[in-house]
């Protein structure tokens, strides 16, 4: 069995690595670099279209890598309270002026920036992460899962990736930039959401 992640965050492909334990190829090692429209209106549709663009072009394939394989995408973002649920699935393009992704430095500053005056107490989010799972016969399997914390109001640490720097986690005095990937996993909206889907696929 492989996993085809239907991504290139390099982020994403090593946490499903290390949940999983199987070989994850990312679908542009299969020469697959297929993006489509992400115009769900929830978490969960838009990783159902991302696996689904991508399990159409592996079926195409005679050379994959192993007999059993399924294709794995998420869809992620952060949600704010106090911005009454944004950026939400619009959080890869939030500062986005042109409908593409936009850098996760201006998408950070641009959440410092609509909260500069939403006091301490009133500046709950979570990250919430809907994982879709295609199966070799088109079979689609979804899971979704959150992590809930408070945005601060400088950047804090150096590792993970988006919105990390400015999330923090209360039970670990620590925002998840500066928890390290093992830390981040156990706890993480994505890390639970694969490991439900684990326990399905393979219980
Ligand atoms: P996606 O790749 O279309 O799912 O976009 C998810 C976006 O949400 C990313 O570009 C990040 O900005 C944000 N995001 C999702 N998960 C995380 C996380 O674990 N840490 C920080 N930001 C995240």
């Amino acid at each position: 069995m492989i996993i085809i992640a239907a991504t290139q965050n390099k982020h994403k492909i090593y946490e499903f690595g290390k949940i999983f334990g199987v070989k994850v190829y990312p679908a542009a090692e299969l020469g697959i670099f297929t993006d489509p429209e992400e115009d769900g209106t929830t978490f969960a549709e838009n990783s159902e279209i991302k696996a689904r663009a991508i399990y159409e072009e592996v079926k195409k394939l005679d050379n994959i890598p192993d007999n059993e394989y399924i294709v794995v995408a998420d869809d992620s973002g952060l949600c704010v309270d106090a911005l009454g649920g944004a950026p939400g699935i619009y959080s890869a393009r939030y500062a986005s002026t042109d409908g593409h992704n936009s850098n996760d430095e201006e998408n950070l500053q641009k959440v410092l920036d609509e909260l500069k005056d939403v006091p301490a107490g009133k500046r709950q989010a979570y990250f919430a992460c809907a994982i879709c799972a295609v199966d070799q016969n088109g079979k689609a399997t979804h899971t979704e899962a959150r992590i809930y914390g408070e945005i601060i109001r400088e950047k804090k640490g150096e590792n993970g990736f988006g919105y990390d720097p400015i999330f923090f986690v209360p039970e670990y005095g620590k925002t998840t930039a500066e928890l390290s990937v093992e830390e981040k996993n156990a706890i993480s909206h994505r890390g639970k959401a694969l490991r439900q889907l684990k326990e399905i696929l393979w219980s």
